[in-house]
């Protein structure tokens, strides 16, 4: 009997003890049930880690010491932070500029926004400023935690699939405390692309040796994780915490969240995008 048992233990794999309250339990659950694996696909940026929050922490920050900017209403500053942030993002990810560079430009960018003019050196000293508060505030989006950890207890594997540099993301995910409530992380700079290119989608299927109309995808950008993940015809849920409208009613959207908790809640709208 410890024979067998043995040979089960090493075919089911280290998994089997994450979630059950025994292992003999988990094992009779896995040999009786012979669905196949099914995943859940995270987005990042502003849907598990709260980037928004950060980068208006970091904004206070560098409005604190610079003038220009603390003529104009924090509103207006962080509205113009966001939209200088994202085009110099999309030069990041095509490998134009390095992160040091679009750090130093998007100081000199905002400022010119705000009438204000810089130095190199300024721009070196506020982008200096920006990153340690940025970096200083970083939180998950409240409820995170534990929704990771409910679909793990319901038997999804997890990936974390996000545009940006491998070890900007990779600390951050240790800093936050998500590596390990997660099976994978699927960055763009590893991978060769960003989403919504289906390259990047496929490589997390492949890794967590799963099929698309078994995985949900849950992100914050339309364009990037919604559009990305439909194309590949994987179920998407949209996380929408400001409540924008839909930008596309054609599209088929399998479910809608505006936050991370109540956590069963959640859950139970993910497992309905695969299980309508
Ligand atoms: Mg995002």
């Amino acid at each position: 009997m410890a024979y067998i048992y043995a040979i089960l233990m090493a075919s089911v794999g280290p998994t089997l003890t994450q979630n059950s309250t025994t292992p003999t339990d988990s094992l009779i659950v896995r040999l009786m049930s012979p669905k196949p694996p099914k995943a859940v696909l995270f987005d990042l940026d502003d849907t598990l880690f709260d980037h928004r929050r950060s980068a208006r922490g970091a904004v206070e920050a560098i409005r604190r010491i610079e003038p220009a900017l603390a003529s104009a209403s924090d509103e207006e500053v962080n509205q113009a932070n966001r939209e200088i942030l994202e085009e110099i993002h999309l030069r990041v990810l095509s490998g134009e500029i390095d992160v040091d560079q679009a750090r130093e430009e998007r100081m000199f960018r905002l400022l010119e926004r705000f009438g204000g003019s810089a130095t190199q050196a300024d721009a070196v000293r506020l982008a200096f400023h920006y990153r340690q508060a940025y970096q200083g505030i970083r939180e998950v989006v409240p409820g995170a935690h534990a929704l990771l950890a409910e679909l793990r207890h319901r038997n999804y594997r997890l990936a974390v699939v996000t545009n940006n540099m491998t070890a900007e993301q990779e600390e951050k995910m240790r800093t936050l405390r998500l590596s390990s409530l997660v099976d994978e992380l699927v960055v763009s700079e590893a991978i060769g692309v960003s989403k919504p290119d289906a390259k990047i989608f496929r490589v997390a299927l492949e890794w967590l040796g799963v099929r698309p109309e078994q995985t949900v995808m849950v992100g914050d950008s339309w364009s990037s994780d919604i559009v990305g993940a439909v194309g590949v015809g994987i179920p998407a849920v949209w996380y929408n915490p400001l409540r924008h409208e839909v930008p596309d009613t054609t599209l088929p959207l399998a479910g809608q969240i505006h936050a991370l908790e109540p956590t069963t809640e959640i859950a139970d709208t993910i497992q309905q995008a695969l299980e309508p």
